[in-house]
């Protein structure tokens, strides 16, 4: 109980100590350096610290008990001080469909979170949380009704790849943060986890391999694009006009679609081009008014669109037909805007875009 207690004093704080809660240092969620700092504090050669979080991140080690590498009295050291996991795996749903994999964990504080894995021929893409539920309630989404309950620590985001390596044993080559939760109000944390993830000495996934989603959050976008961050950006917008963005994403009330292309037009960031994400609901944003509201809106910026046709979980929303889906994209195409469909995976294990909700929840 005390540890919940603690866990909702730290909700509205961005840099999140686990150690102030459990007690003890969770390495999942450090940096190299500070690991290394950490054995240096210890009377250790800094090298160790480069030796832990290799094998942490590249061998998946949960132990450090594992850890052979280290004495057998630094490790007991270790062990009353440190500690590498903190996720439970509660379930793995696996889809007939295109074998996609769910899985549920739970946090150390009893909440609960989905990631996914998806499979491509050639990539295998992991969606993480990054953080328990949501607080803006986007009308099309099923973890925007869960309602919100924290922002996850860096290592809870990394957790989440490091446990499906160790229980698939794919090789995770794609990482998108498309999971439950708002990436850019959790941003501190989420920024950390892309780096550590990006590690050469770690899983080593590419820049260009790394995804950050959000609904719109300006301010943050400036921010991501000022710091020039090399990892992918995408913005949700599923509408072209403010009218409609404001029925299906609250946010939007605070941060309209005119505000966000003027960052990312002044904003060039790291010149990688923003992809504007939008899910296409049948007889709702689809039609001819909406769809030359987005071309207006993309039209001039290092940007393109990426269409997600709807995966059907709300009786109101439905997803467009397969005709309808490719004239909008031929449509966008022909007025000189870059645009891709999205197919989404595992609809039929609740496992696809806009689809993850626990219904487990303990804060
Ligand atoms: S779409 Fe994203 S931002 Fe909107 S409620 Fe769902 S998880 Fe939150």
């Amino acid at each position: 109980m005390k540890i919940r207690h603690e866990t909702k004093k730290l909700l509205s704080i961005e840099y999140i100590k686990i150690k102030s809660i459990t007690g003890k240092e969770y390495f999942t969620d450090l940096y190299q350096d500070e690991i290394r700092s950490l054995m240096e504090e210890a009377g250790e050669k800094p090298f160790r610290g480069r030796q832990i979080f290799s094998w942490i991140h590249k061998k998946t080690t949960e132990s450090i008990e594992d850890i052979t590498e280290l004495s057998e009295e630094l490790r007991n050291w270790l062990k009353e001080r440190a500690e590498i996991s903190l996720l439970k795996v509660v379930k793995r749903t696996i889809s007939k469909l295109d074998g996609t994999q769910k899985f549920l964990f739970e946090l150390y504080d009893g909440n609960m979170i989905e990631t996914v894995l998806m499979l491509n021929q050639d990539r295998k893409t992991v969606c993480v949380s990054s953080q328990a539920g949501c607080a803006l309630n986007c009308t099309f989404c099923a973890t925007g009704s869960m309602g919100f309950s924290r922002n996850l620590a860096a290592g809870e985001i990394i957790e989440q790849v490091l446990a499906v390596t160790r229980l698939t044993g794919a090789r995770i080559s794609n990482i998108v943060f498309m999971g439950m939760g708002e990436p850019f109000l959790n941003y501190h944390n989420v920024i950390k986890a892309a780096n550590i993830l990006n590690d050469q000495k770690g899983l080593d996934i590419g820049a260009r391999h790394i995804t950050i989603s959000t609904a719109g959050i300006n301010d943050k976008i400036e921010q991501y694009l000022t710091e020039k961050h090399k990892y992918k950006l995408a913005v949700s917008i599923s509408a072209g006009t403010e009218n409609l963005r404001r029925k299906l994403m609250p946010i939007s009330r605070k941060y309209p679609l005119t505000k966000i292309r003027k960052t990312i037009r002044k904003n060039p960031g790291s010149g990688k081009p923003v992809t504007f994400e939008y899910v296409l609901m049948d007889g709702l944003n689809d039609t001819p008014e909406e769809i030359s509201g987005l071309i207006s809106l993309v039209r001039g910026l290092n940007a393109k669109v990426n269409l997600i046709p709807y995966n059907s979980h709300y009786k109101e929303f439905k997803t467009p037909p397969e005709t309808r889906i490719s004239e909008i994209a031929q449509m966008i195409h022909n007025a000189g805007v870059k645009v891709t469909v999205r197919r989404s995976s595992g609809s039929d294990i609740q496992a696809a875009c806009g689809q993850l909700y626990s219904d487990v929840k303990y804060s």
